[in-house]
């Protein structure tokens, strides 16, 4: 194991207003930082004080994009109790996105151990009103000061923290989501399992667009029969037909959301039928013009789960379960907000306590 060196701040900021918190606006005193050269291998663990960086323009990242990251939470409980929630989940999926970009990985227990001390020394920008939490967002840049394409010898192992705001601070809210007919986001063989930035720099521009046209994110088809269903901006999505649950396989295009085989999990447990097959956007319509489309939901860190009110297939609209937030997207909610912020029990052994 690594040594973790601490340098505390000496000038504390000022918590921001929980009830205005948003996402993602707002950074804790403290960051982690960590190196690696082909030499040392991972060395100089260190957590100081939130500050920015300084690199040389040269450094790879900003040419082409080696980098990684995970996104997670730390949640306070009714008894000021900190837990994370299957944390070795996003750091074993780091290591998958660092294999795929050519990235050292990172010892996963280490790297748990790394974010249960930063938030433990960050502990007090927990926020406490309901539904707040604090964003975790670890990330690997690749730092060599050169411009030929090659895997970088150098890199930066960061983790900052984000206090948060409730995802729904007015009760569940189902979206509108278009089906994006021309862009795609993955292909077989490529990033798409992983969280590499480009993935996300090359979706905006479909997510602009379908916000000009009234909609808040985009339902991605499969990159070459534009037909099978993929993920809902950066959500997995699950559809109910005819009561049985169904969800995309994961076969290399798809992000394996933590979220998604936590829902997977629960339905199981609960004897609800539940199958990852490939389904087509034709098989969505035709079940809901037949009206067996139930409901249809997102699942991801940000949200928990999304429900999908409408979606927009070539002007062929699709109102599900009459635009309402449906029974099980609610109740799935409700078990995985349960256990993330220790107000049901946690069968799964899914939470660790920050301690
Ligand atoms: C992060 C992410 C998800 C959701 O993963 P969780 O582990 O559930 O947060 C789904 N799709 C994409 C593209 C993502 O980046």
């Amino acid at each position: 194991m690594l040594n973790i060196e601490i340098h505390k701040t000496n000038t504390p900021q000022k918590k921001p207003d929980e009830n205005n918190l948003g996402f993602g606006q707002f950074f804790t005193d403290h960051m982690f930082v960590m190196d690696y050269s082909s030499k040392l291998g991972w060395h100089n663990a260190s957590i100081i004080p939130y500050s920015p960086l300084s690199f040389e323009p040269s450094i790879m990242v900003f040419h082409y994009g080696q980098a990684v990251f995970e996104g997670l939470k730390a949640y306070r409980t009714n008894d000021d109790r900190i837990l994370l929630f299957r944390p070795e989940k996003n750091m074993e999926r780091l290591n998958v996105s660092c294999r795929r970009l050519c990235i050292p990985e990172i010892d996963v227990e280490f790297a748990v151990e790394v974010i249960k001390t930063l938030v433990n020394l960050d502990r007090d920008w927990v926020p406490k009103k309901e539904g707040t939490s604090l964003y975790i967002r670890p990330f690997i840049i690749a730092t060599d000061p050169y411009l030929g394409v090659k895997p970088s010898d150098t890199y930066k192992f960061i983790i900052i923290l984000s206090p948060v705001g409730a995802y729904y601070p007015e009760g569940m809210n189902p979206v509108k989501i278009y089906v994006e007919p021309k862009y795609t986001r993955a292909a077989k063989g490529g990033v798409g399992f992983t969280k590499t930035s480009g993935n996300y720099a090359s979706s905006l521009i479909a997510q602009v667009e379908a916000k000009k046209k009234g909609y808040t994110q985009v339902l991605w088809l499969d990159c070459i029969e534009k037909r099978y269903i993929e993920e809902v901006g950066t959500m997995n999505v699950f559809f109910k037909i005819n009561n049985q649950v169904i969800t995309p396989p994961l076969e290399g295009t798809i992000l394996p959301g933590i979220t998604r085989d936590s829902v997977i999990q629960l339905l199981k447990s609960w004897n609800i039928p539940i199958v990852e097959r490939k389904i087509s956007i034709e098989e969505i319509y035709e079940s809901n013009t037949k009206g067996q489309l139930e409901e249809a939901f997102g699942t991801g860190t940000a949200a928990v789960i999304s429900p999908i009110g409408e979606l927009n297939w070539n002007d062929k609209k699709m109102i599900i379960n009459g635009g309402n937030s449906g029974a099980l997207s609610l109740k799935l909610y409700e078990a995985l907000t349960g256990i993330q912020y220790g107000k049901l029990p946690d069968p799964f052994s899914w939470t660790k306590e920050v301690k």
